[in-house]
């Protein structure tokens, strides 16, 4: 069995007065027994990091790069996350794919340096609207799996997201047995890549979670649990998720 965990995107949100969501948050989640994750931006690692301490909240940072140092403006390492204060990252997002350019073997590259770190990787996968419509979905997340996870990885230091990119920031979510359809998919040809280890490899479905449909997407087979975006800014409505899952 996979552990649960609801992960937080905060995205490029959030200054100093949004810490005030982290204490309420702490202080709601205290009885749960999921994992719960928050990736601020950078510029909050190490502070939510600071006050997360004792609780049961983690911190990840929500990119990172290959190298561990050197000549690249603006970016930041899977040593300097793990320095901040973080346990978790995500890779391979869709706005960093679209935004940046990055790709599978991009994602490939950072997951190594990330996990070769000690950070979860958090790895992105999903297609477009046009590729759902066009029925090459399960096509595309096997392609995205097969070339973001390298060889060799440490199973324990892996978590997929499967977000697909209509459905992120969208308020529309996939049918649950759309849903269905892809986590099982990509729990089989995880599991015929990497053996039996891959069935503890939590699977997270992600686009338009809120309280309201939590419940019910947890319920799906092979989901365990969450990457939230819009949802993961208040401590109120991030908290019924977290509670929603932990009663998964
Ligand atoms: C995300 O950014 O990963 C995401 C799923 O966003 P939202 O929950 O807002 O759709």
């Amino acid at each position: 069995m996979a552990r649960k965990l609801a992960a937080g995107n905060w995205k490029m949100n959030g200054t100093t007065a949004a810490l005030a969501e982290v204490a309420a948050l702490t202080a709601a989640i205290e009885a749960e027994t999921c994992e719960v994750l928050l990736c601020p931006p950078a510029t909050l690692i190490s502070r939510m990091a600071d006050m997360a301490q004792g609780s049961g909240l983690m911190i990840g940072g929500q990119t990172c790069h290959p190298n561990g140092s050197g000549a690249h403006t603006g970016d930041i390492s899977a040593a300097m996350l793990t320095d901040a204060g973080a346990s978790h990252v995500i890779l391979g997002h869709s706005e960093r794919r679209a935004d940046h350019g990055e790709t599978d073997e991009d994602v490939a590259a950072q997951t190594a340096a990330a996990t070769g770190e000690g950070l979860i990787a958090i790895v992105c996968v999903g297609e477009t609207e046009a590729e759902r419509d066009a029925g090459v979905t399960l096509n595309v997340v096997s392609t995205q799996l097969a070339g973001s996870v390298p060889e060799g990885t440490d199973l324990a230091k892996l978590v997929i997201a499967y977000e697909p990119v209509w459905a992120i920031g969208t308020g529309r979510t996939p049918t649950l047995e759309q849903i269905a359809e892809v986590h099982d998919h990509m729990r089989a040809e995880l599991t015929e890549r990497f053996g039996q280890g891959a069935h503890n490899i939590p699977l997270l479905y992600g686009g338009s979670v809120k309280q309201s449909n939590a419940a019910e997407i947890f319920a799906v087979s092979n989901v365990d649990g969450a990457l939230v975006g819009g949802a993961s800014l208040k401590a109120a409505d991030f908290s019924g998720i977290v509670s929603a899952l932990s009663g998964a």
